[in-house]
């Protein structure tokens, strides 16, 4: 039995085009045989079956490289790595892959994660104990006493539950990268930077240019790609030379970097989403609004967005990704921003925006030559819109206009299930934002945000 969909509008994500009456057909292993005008499809038989989009917008399913599946839509870096336990954390997980999935993403990265999360959430799903997208599993970030997730102080260390493994050595990184292939994660992920900068204000990188040219040598040794955190120049620098597959942020790239990146073929996943949504979501009253984070984002999304594109103009394949998992990124809700981000601010074509979130990502994924593109061959990793995204590229937001998501040809049906998010995450001990002094509480009384004091 073979499968005809008719396609009112078919983005194939090889062109910028979507052709009109259209047709996909797959075999009974989700397979594409066909994709094309209606005219040209094989002979139909009775007893095949036909899914009717033709008054939709067909498309492949869309891509995340960046969704942390252990982060739980954390509020805090606490939150992040200490309070739930691994298998809460994995079940939780679960619950939210299959909310990315409902959105129409129908694969995703998990770039760092703690424990085994990401890839025993791929497993159970590749088992066919639950349905979900396709998941591309990392293990724990691989840091420094200078890299991102060795947040706490050196007298705390990052424990085992943490997201990051703190390496003192190589010899320590080699070995972490052995421990994490051999437990089966698809790729490596390295904090070639964090938030440490020198007096003149660069982000100093974590690992020097000998050590990370050695663990993205042993990765790829082992089959597997390596990704890296860079935002500054320096860690773009080395994970550009060292031939890291994907590098995240780069915000800092300068011209030798982009130099690097196009000798080595590094592609480059900006992650606008997540910044933008700090400078867009954070209140004034939230710690990080507090902070002056907003404005250090707002300086930070700019320059980066001048840099970035140069990276592009440079031909730099640009993959989409949108950190999500933190309290600005909830799991499911704003995945899709990332395109319009690379139109509004990059300078994307709509088309161009759909390409790297479907063909340009999976060149990235485990199943690269198997999903992004419908063409014969591959998986029919399909999802339908009412309406089309290249009219406007927001309404891949809009969760009320998709019509179907099929993984191999197969409908997703995922029951938009409700929680309780203060029972997910959220238990930092962290009580209070404001400091209440009398000059503070009298304030406080002044505009009536605290009652008058009582008789
Ligand atoms: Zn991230």
């Amino acid at each position: 039995m073979k499968t005809f969909v008719r396609c009112g509008q078919l983005f194939t994500g090889r062109e910028d085009e979507a052709l009109k009456h259209a047709a996909l057909v797959y075999d009974e292993a989700g397979r594409l045989i066909y994709a094309g005008g209606e005219k040209g499809a094989p002979k139909r038989r009775d007893s095949d079956r036909v899914i009717d989009h033709s008054g939709h917008f067909v498309m492949p399913g869309l891509i995340d490289v960046h969704t942390h599946l252990a982060y739980g839509n954390a509020k805090t870096e606490e939150d992040i790595d200490l309070y739930s336990p691994l298998e809460f954390r994995a079940l939780r997980g679960m619950f939210f892959a299959q909310k990315v999935a409902a959105g129409g993403y129908t694969a995703i990265c998990s770039p760092g994660d703690a424990g085994q999360i990401s890839l025993s959430i791929r497993n159970a799903i590749d088992a066919g104990l639950f349905d979900g997208p396709r998941v591309m599993a990392a293990g724990p970030y691989i840091t420094t006493h200078q890299g991102l997730t060795d947040w706490y102080p050196t007298w705390i260390g990052a424990p085992e539950t943490s997201i990051g493994k703190l390496v003192t050595c190589l010899d320590e990184a080699i070995q972490e990268i052995r421990r994490q292939v051999k437990n089966g994660v698809d790729c490596i992920k390295i904090a070639m930077d964090g938030i440490q900068r020198r007096p003149d204000g660069e982000l100093i990188a974590a690992f020097t240019q000998e050590e990370c040219d050695a663990m993205v040598r042993e990765t790829h040794r082992m089959g597997k790609k390596s990704v890296t955190h860079a935002v500054g120049r320096e860690a773009t620098l080395y994970s550009a030379r060292a031939g890291v597959d994907l590098i995240f942020h780069g915000f800092h790239l300068d011209d030798e970097c982009i130099a690097a990146m196009k000798k080595s073929g590094s592609m480059l996943g900006p992650t606008l989403t997540q910044p933008k949504n700090v400078i867009e979501f954070t209140q004034p009253y939230e710690p990080a609004g507090q902070k002056g984070r907003i404005e250090a984002t707002v300086a930070r999304y700019k320059l980066g967005c001048a840099n970035l594109k140069k990276a592009k103009k440079a031909g730099i394949p640009f993959l989409t990704g949108t950190d999500s998992g933190f309290a600005v990124t909830p799991y499911g809700e704003w995945h899709a921003r990332e395109l319009e981000l690379f139109v509004d601010d990059l300078g994307f074509s709509k088309a161009g925006a759909l390409r790297a979130a479907t063909e340009t990502n999976a060149r990235f994924m485990s199943q690269g030559d198997e999903i992004g593109v419908l063409e014969e061959g591959r998986f029919a990793d399909v999802i339908a819109w009412d309406g089309s995204p290249l009219a406007d590229i927001a309404i891949l937001q809009d969760k009320s206009r998709l019509r179907g998501v099929y993984k191999a040809g197969r409908e997703l049906k995922i029951a938009d299930r409700p929680y309780d998010p203060r029972k997910v995450t959220d238990f930092s001990l962290s009580n209070w934002t404001d400091l209440y002094t009398q000059a503070r509480v009298a304030e406080l009384r002044g505009t009536r945000q605290l009652p008058e004091a009582a008789e």
